[in-house]
C-alpha cells in the first residue's frame, strides 16, 4: 500500500472571503470560481454581504473544476455604534434562521439607500439612487459600493476611495447610520444554519481596547470560533497583530482576500500569505476532505 501523508493544513493555498455581484462584487460567482481555481486556490468561500443567492452558482462551478467550496456569506453587525462584520463560513444556505434574517437587513439597505440618494441630492448630485441601480445585479441587495461606482463613473469622483471619503464613509456628507443586525443575533443565524462565525478584518474597525476586548469576549461567549488574520483588508502590519489575539482568545484563524474586482481591489483571489504554522486554520471546523481525508 502507498502511504500517502494529508496534506499538511497550512501549506493549502485558501481564500475564505471574497464578494460576487450577487453582493457588491463584479464577478458572477461562477466566474469567481474559475479565477481562483487559476490563481491557485485549493479551499474556496463566497461570502457576499447578507446574501447567499450566489452559493448554489458558486458551488456548482466549483464542482466542475475540482475546486473545494465553502459555502459563505458576510453579515453586517453594529456593536458599540460601529458596523462590524460577521462571516459565516460552511453554512447551510436553505436554513430559514438565516434566510429570514438576511431578509430583513436587505429591506433596510433598500430603505438607506434611499436616504443615501437624498443626501447626495443635497450635495448636487441628483439621479443617484437610479444610477447605483445600474449597477446592481442582484435588486434585493443595495450596498453602497454602488453609489460608490455610480459616482465614479459619473465622474463626480476621481476614485471609489473619494467617493467613501467625501460622501459615503462614515466620515462623509451622505453617510447613513444603520442599525444592522446585533452581533449576537448574527451568530445565532449562522450557528443555526450549522456554520461558523468568523469576525472579519477586526483591524478595520475603531474600537478602544476595551471594545475590543467586550466584542471578542461576547463573540466567543456565543459561540464564535474565529477571526479573519490574513486578509486583504488588512496592513501587512496588522498581521502580526491579529495572529496574537488569535492565540489569546483561543480563536481558529481565518485567511481571504475580500475581492470585490481587479480594479477595485488590491488583494486578487489566492494571494493572501499563509497563516502562521501555530495557528489553527478555521477549516478544522469545517466539513472539507483537506482536513477529514
Ligand atoms: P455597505 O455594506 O453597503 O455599507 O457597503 C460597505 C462596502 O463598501 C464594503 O464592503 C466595501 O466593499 C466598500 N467600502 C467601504 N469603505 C470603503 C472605502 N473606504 N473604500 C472603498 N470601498 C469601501
Ligand atoms: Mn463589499
Ligand atoms: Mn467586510
Ligand atoms: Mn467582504
Amino acid at each position: 500500500m502507498i502511504h500517502r501523508p494529508a496534506p499538511n493544513p497550512h501549506s493549502i493555498n485558501a481564500d475564505l472571503h471574497c464578494h460576487s455581484r450577487q453582493s457588491d462584487g463584479v464577478f458572477t460567482p461562477g466566474e469567481l470560481a474559475a479565477r481562483a481555481h487559476a490563481n491557485g486556490v485549493q479551499l474556496w468561500a463566497l461570502t457576499d454581504h447578507d446574501d447567499i443567492s450566489g452559493v448554489a452558482q458558486a458551488r456548482e462551478a466549483a464542482a466542475k473544476i475540482g475546486l473545494t467550496f465553502v459555502a459563505g456569506v458576510e453579515v453586517s453587525v453594529t456593536f458599540a455604534a460601529q458596523t462590524v462584520h460577521v462571516v459565516g463560513l460552511g453554512i447551510d444556505e436553505t436554513s430559514s434562521a438565516l434566510l429570514n434574517g438576511l431578509s430583513q437587513m436587505r429591506a433596510d439597505r433598500d430603505h438607506r439607500a434611499k436616504l443615501i440618494a437624498k443626501k447626495l441630492s443635497a450635495a448636487g448630485f441628483e439621479g443617484t439612487l437610479e444610477g447605483a441601480l445600474t449597477h446592481v445585479q442582484n435588486p434585493s441587495l443595495v450596498s453602497r459600493t454602488h453609489f460608490a461606482r455610480h459616482l465614479f463613473q459619473a465622474g463626480h469622483v476621481k476614485t471609489m476611495q473619494e467617493a467613501f471619503d467625501r460622501y459615503l464613509g462614515d466620515k462623509g456628507s451622505a453617510y447613513v447610520p444603520t442599525e444592522w443586525a446585533s452581533l449576537d443575533d448574527a451568530v445565532d443565524w449562522i450557528l443555526q444554519a450549522s456554520g461558523v462565525a468568523v469576525i472579519a478584518h477586526p483591524g478595520r474597525y475603531r474600537f478602544s481596547d476595551l471594545e475590543f476586548d467586550a466584542l471578542f469576549r461576547q463573540f466567543r461567549d456565543r459561540g464564535g470560533q474565529a477571526i479573519e488574520v490574513h486578509t486583504g483588508s488588512h496592513q501587512l502590519h496588522e498581521y502580526d497583530y491579529y495572529a496574537h489575539v488569535a492565540r489569546q482568545y483561543g480563536f481558529l484563524a481565518s485567511i481571504g482576500s475580500d475581492f470585490h474586482g481587479p480594479q477595485e481591489s488590491r488583494h486578487d483571489l489566492g494571494s493572501i500569505r499563509p497563516l502562521p504554522r501555530d495557528l489553527t486554520p478555521v477549516w478544522h471546523a469545517l466539513d472539507v476532505p483537506m482536513v477529514h481525508a
